[in-house]
């Protein structure tokens, strides 16, 4: 017999029900983890619909209620703990009927879905048509008028779960980044082996309507060429390929990776195959390359979530929450999107046509129709990849050589994830646009000690080759310290600015760089040499640089960081009551632990921002001695408090755990670790590669700009010395004198306004942590 219908909904609580849908994607279970304890913070029942639109169908146990401790430890579980299928049912009319009874009967009035465009466009038409479906129940005499009454307004809302990156409207799918790290890491294990065989690789990746994931990872692994189904190749695509992948190894590359897209298709729309590409590199380069097919399948969606899909997924999922409550009758459906830095609600009916409208421009063979409703990133990005890899054949990008610059670039501070992928960029730009790239090693304190008693080597010209396979490494190929002008000798360096001739510079690096360009903004009053345009990219794993609100190497520390808190609470499992007490780096930023907490669900985050006081400590303890004695030991890990290492000069992370391990008393065990310089990472993630590209590109283009100006113009310029940013919505370069004097907290080394400090609220939320005490 169906269960009875609930009551009325003034008085009870209202049911936000949560599924997942299509194909699966890291990072669903951290969007089922927000949105059921978001939904009971709020005052909410939290149910989940198993397996996707068919458990909708079915109903009875294939819709739960959740409570708090049911989604415990999700966040560093890979796949969807809550099942997804494709349902066939829901397509017709009728399963749709039975899924809206369904929902009647539970008393569910909202659902937030988790899927990709098909399942989101189910989502938009069973919101169309739900006042009809209610009708057409009630006249069947399946539910009575008053039973749907309060039902009347389906409150949908989506959030877009997809490895492909498929959706428009969003920069980002949910399970996105953890896919593209996936086919990163595969394609760095092959580079390896290609190379010691001199052979060549065709790497085929998902994506049959768009080539996100490809073109990504061709960009993040520097491949030599990438085929994707929204920019089909030019005509003589064959040629064209074999020429570029000729002059590559010409130019003495040992190895050949050419990524392909599941879709991929010429512009006739003839598919374009793996086997067609190995035959191409095999027979027609000239070179008869020993070419093999990878197929990379199903490994693109397994394994645990990165860092960025976890807290994308949680902020997310929070958001939906706060979607369904504010909602009204007029409210259009909205989906969950992020534009650059900025999580934000979009109609949902627009997106899902404009990823239509995808599909149908490249079966029109409309292509640039296709590009043009991908995001700016999307196109930035494949600009990058093309002004990339063709340096010296691309003769349309040439400039005429009146035009040409020598662009010097220098690495200061500590190393951070994708600092070489931005050089790389930068010189195989300046190479395709006819610009000399030097590079000046060490930093300041190399360029300076060339003049003293180094004379060659510390300042040179970059050459291609040397750069080419960058793109994937770690740390800092030409060097870097922390060393700025001043301790240099501003004299020295203005001098030698002038002996090089330098028409640009180009800085990558942390607080220290932003420091140095300061410093060489406010000498140019005084030396002509240092009239030239600068531009800072942000660079350090603290992410504490002011004019933006994302430094590459953030993402690989906050990766490293999540490995390794998962194994540490792992680490936790068979003795199960464990309290870890985790020291982070960030210097005086709290970014990277907040985050981190964000990404693994901790229970405490410590940041200097804030402080710690004892009292806040011994609330914390107390939370602790409840949270473990409610726990019968179910739950399968430990319970993780992250610590940035300046969060006080007393309370440091051992004395913290040792405080804790007195006042447990054996209930339960405590123990601190110190992740250290494993923070700023090995190979650097692929979302600090790919943007190191994009971003280093717009840097030297917008030295371009400077190319014909006067010392004096330079110097009345205040966009002539900037830095690059990721802030909010948009990419900008802000004036450093405007940055300098207004967005920069400098005796705290970090920005005035820290766009993420409302978060370690969605962190305490989470975790279940109670209101503590804050410091004075
Ligand atoms: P992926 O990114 O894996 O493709 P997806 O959500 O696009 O994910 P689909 O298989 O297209 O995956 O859709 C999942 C389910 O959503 C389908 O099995 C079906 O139940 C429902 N669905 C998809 N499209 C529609 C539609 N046009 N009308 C009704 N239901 C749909």
């Amino acid at each position: 017999m169906a269960p009875a219908p609930p009551p009325l909904l003034e008085g009870r609580k209202r049911r936000i029900a949560m599924m997942t849908s299509g194909g699966d994607s890291p990072g669903m279970n951290g969007a089922i983890r927000a949105v059921v304890r978001m939904a009971i913070e709020k005052g909410c029942e939290a149910y989940c619909v198993y397996e996707g639109y068919e458990g909708l169908v079915q109903g009875e146990n294939f819709i739960r209620k959740f409570e708090w401790p049911d989604v415990r430890g999700w966040l560093s579980e890979g796949g969807t703990l809550i099942g997804t299928a494709r349902c066939m049912a829901f397509y017709e009319r009728p399963g749709r009927l039975k899924a809206a009874k369904n929902m009647v009967l539970n008393g569910i009035d909202a659902l937030i879905i988790c899927g990709g465009d098909g399942s989101l466009t189910g989502a938009d038409k069973f919101r169309a048509e739900w006042p009809g479906l209610l009708h057409e129940l009630v006249e069947k005499k399946e539910l009575a008028a008053e039973q749907v009454e309060p039902f009347k307004h389906l409150n949908i809302v989506g959030l877009v779960g997809s490895i492909d990156n498929d959706m428009s409207g969003t920069d980002a799918t949910i399970g996105c980044y953890s896919a593209l790290s996936r086919i990163c890491e595969m394609v760095d294990y092959i580079e390896a082996t290609a190379s010691s065989h001199s052979r060549a690789f065709v790497i085929e990746v998902m994506g049959r309507h768009c080539g996100w994931l490809a073109l990504m990872a061709g960009v993040a692994t520097g491949a030599d060429f990438v085929f994707i189904p929204e920019k089909p190749r030019a005509e003589n695509w064959r040629d064209e390929m074999c020429k570029i992948v000729a002059r590559h190894r010409q130019i003495g590359k040992r190895k050949t990776i050419v990524i392909v897209a599941e879709g991929a298709h010429d512009q006739d729309g003839n598919k374009i195959s793996p086997e067609m590409i190995k035959d191409l590199l095999a027979d027609k380069t000239g070179l008869a390359l020993d070419t093999r097919i990878t197929t990379l399948g199903h490994v693109q969606r397994g394994g645990v979530a990165c860092a960025y899909d976890r807290y994308l997924a949680t902020l997310q999922g929070v958001e939906a929450v706060k979607a369904v409550l504010e909602a009204t009758p007029e409210t259009p459906t909205p989906f969950i999107a992020i534009t650059e830095n900025k999580i934000c609600r979009k109609p949902l009916v627009q997106a899902v046509l404009d990823t239509k409208e995808v599909a149908k421009a490249i079966e029109a063979h409309d292509f640039d129709r296709a590009m043009s409703l991908r995001d700016t990133e999307f196109s930035d990005i494949y600009d990058s990849y093309m002004t990339t890899t063709t340096t010296d054949l691309n003769d349309a990008m040439r400039l005429p050589p009146q035009k040409h610059m020598r662009i010097a670039i220098i690495h200061v501070g500590a190393p951070a994830g994708g600092v070489n992928a931005a050089t790389r960029a930068a010189v195989a730009y300046c190479l395709t646009r006819g610009h000399t790239p030097i590079a000046i090693h060490n930093g300041f304190a190399g360029f300076v000690r060339h003049h003293d008693d180094k004379p060659l080597g510390s300042v040179r010209e970059f050459d291609w080759l040397e750069v080419d396979n960058w793109a994937s490494k770690g740390g800092s190929e030409i060097g870097m310290n922390r060393e700025l002008p001043k301790d240099s000798g501003m004299e020295t360096v203005a001098a030698l600015f002038k002996q090089y001739n330098f028409d640009g510079l180009f800085l990558i690096g942390g607080f220290e760089a932003f420091h140095a360009l300061s410093q060489l903004r406010q000498a140019r009053e005084k030396y002509s040499s240092l009239c030239i345009p600068m531009t800072l990219l942000p660079a350090t794993i603290s992410n504490n640089v002011p004019g933006t609100e994302y430094s590459l190497g953030s993402d690989t520390c906050l990766n490293e960081l999540v490995r390794y808190c998962d194994t540490i609470k792992q680490s936790a499992s068979a003795s199960r009551r464990r309290v870890f007490v985790i020291e982070t780096q960030g210097g005086r930023s709290g970014y990277i632990a907040t985050l981190a907490g964000l990404a693994v669900g901790a229970v405490a985050v410590y940041t200097p921002e804030e402080g710690i006081s004892i009292d806040m400590l011994a609330a914390d303890i107390k939370h602790l001695k409840q949270v473990f004695k409610e726990d019968s030991g179910q739950s399968r890990a430990g319970r993780l408090i992250l610590i940035n290492e300046k969060a006080s000069p007393v309370y440091h992370a051992k004395l913290i755990a040792d405080m804790i391990r007195q006042e447990a008393q054996n209930r339960f065990e405590t123990r601190d670790a110190l992740p250290g310089h494993v923070q700023q990472g090995g190979t650097p993630s692929p979302m600090d590669r790919t943007r190191a590209v994009r971003l280093a590109i717009k840097c030297i283009e917008h030295l371009e700009k400077y190319e014909d100006r006067a010392d004096s113009t330079i110097l009345g310029d205040p966009q002539s010395s900037t830095v690059i940013g990721i802030k909010g919505a948009s990419v900008v370069f802000t004036a450093m004198k405007d940055v300098e004097e207004h967005e920069t907290d400098w005796p705290n080394r970090r920005p005035k306004n820290e766009f993420w400090l409302g978060l370690k609220d969605v962190v305490d939320v989470l975790s279940g942590r109670p209101e503590v005490p804050r410091p004075e």
